[in-house]
């Protein structure tokens, strides 16, 4: 990936270096997911790709603080940054140079208008209207200019799934074999992994049924995706694992509760498009199973004492009675030995999401642990780890700092619920 929007970086830093990330520009800057970036390859990244730019000056003015004039650089906890550019930064700060030395230059090509061109591919699209949306009481699918309300609430928007995209699941459909990998290798030593006969026995269970159904069933590349959108009326069972998070929707939720819904008016390519349309796909496909076994997951709530909120989440599946979340990732660790880094992101990824989101949702039930289902997108290989809570204590000591720090936003946010009741 050489260019991209701002939200597929954070989706790419995200994927291949660290789940969490900061993004640094000019101070005190308000970024726009939406805003096309261009990778920039310093020595730490080797040589870029065709197409790709080498950088070989200092990156920052100030090492984590101010990125050097014209970049945005993505950074994450322990792991190396990304540098961002695009034309437009570095023609501001090529303009504010040149003024000052009182001459004229510019970069990139301008069209017969006097508009700066887009050389490349964009990285999302504009969907026409009607836009699609999906009721998220009934589960009716139907198209409107805006989201209005089906059954008792405003619709989830939906997006068509690209071409391209929809070639890219043909491709994977034709050659995907959906191969059941036993959990030691992948899970050992990591938090929250259950080591017990029993529990063993049911994962395994699961597991074996799982590539029998999934290798039985016709499957076609799904026709439409949810699209993510951030603004949340409620605390969610996801907001709660990291700090970043936890921060910016406690901070914008009184905002965002006031905002009227507007239809989104892009939708994203690539993988990110990709990873949406793989877990519609999944949707569909355990929705169609016919089997006593696998059911859908039940809601859960839990109360979390610590910060005075009530979450809910809804796991994906249930085996046997015991909730099971499935997790999508491009390649696990031992499909690429020569790819060190996959060994980290995933080690980074289990502690800081999926151990967390297991943990949390078996505070709502009566099981002691569940099952992860971890899906690879690019080979079909899946895996099914039984996880307890171990992940909570650690949580619990974060929640117990952010209830004292964000004591004056939790406490709004609770008389807006108390209002609603
Ligand atoms: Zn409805």
């Amino acid at each position: 990936m050489i260019e991209a929007t701002l939200s597929e970086w954070k989706k790419w830093y995200a994927e291949n270096r660290a789940d969490e990330c900061t993004v640094i520009g000019r101070k005190d800057e308000e970024f726009d997911d939406n805003e096309v970036f261009k990778r920039l390859w310093n020595v730490q990244d080797g040589k870029p790709p065709e197409g790709g730019e080498a950088f070989n000056s200092k990156a920052w003015r100030k090492r984590g603080v101010i990125p050097a004039p014209g970049l945005v650089i993505v950074t994450g906890p322990g792991h190396s940054p990304l540098i961002l550019t695009n034309e437009a930064r570095k023609h501001a700060f090529n303009a504010g140079q040149n003024a000052k030395k009182g001459s004229r230059k510019n970069g990139g090509k301008t069209d017969s208008d006097g508009n700066k061109q887009q050389d490349k591919k964009p990285a999302s699209r504009a969907l026409n209207k009607p836009y699609n949306w999906r009721c998220r009481d009934c589960g009716e699918m139907f198209e409107a200019n805006q989201p209005e309300i089906h059954c008792h609430s405003k619709p989830r928007q939906r997006a068509d799934v690209s071409p391209d995209s929809t070639k890219w699941f043909n491709d994977f459909l034709e050659q995907v074999e959906w191969t059941y990998i036993p959990h030691h290798e992948i899970s050992n030593g990591l938090v929250g992994v259950v080591e017990d006969k029993e529990a063993d026995a049911v994962a395994k269970k699961a597991g074996e049924s799982l590539a029998q159904i999934l290798n039985e069933t016709e499957m076609a590349p799904p026709k439409f995706f949810d699209m993510y959108n951030q603004m949340t009326n409620y605390i969610r069972v996801s907001d709660l694992k990291e700090h970043s998070k936890f921060k910016r929707v406690i901070h914008n939720i009184a905002k965002w509760r006031k905002t009227e819904r507007k239809a989104m008016k892009n939708s994203p390519l690539g993988m990110i498009e990709i990873g949406h349309a793989f877990d519609e796909f999944l949707t569909e496909t355990f929705e169609n199973i016919n089997s006593e076994e696998w059911v859908r997951g039940q809601r859960v709530r839990f109360d979390c004492e610590e910060l005075g909120v009530s979450v809910g989440g809804t796991p994906d599946l249930n085996f046997q009675g015991v909730p099971v979340e499935t997790k999508t990732l491009r390649v696990f660790p031992h499909e690429v030995p020569e790819d060190n880094n996959q060994k980290s992101i995933f080690k980074y990824k289990w502690k800081r999401n999926y151990s967390k989101q297991a943990a949390l949702y078996l505070q709502g039930v009566e099981n002691e642990y569940m099952l992860l289902l971890l899906i690879s997108r690019e080979s079909g290989a899946f895996t099914v780890v039984p996880v307890n809570d171990e992940a909570m204590e650690g949580m619990r000591e974060n929640w117990v700092v952010w209830a004292k720090k964000y004591k004056k936003q939790l406490d709004a946010y609770k008389q807006l619920i108390s209002e609603e009741e």
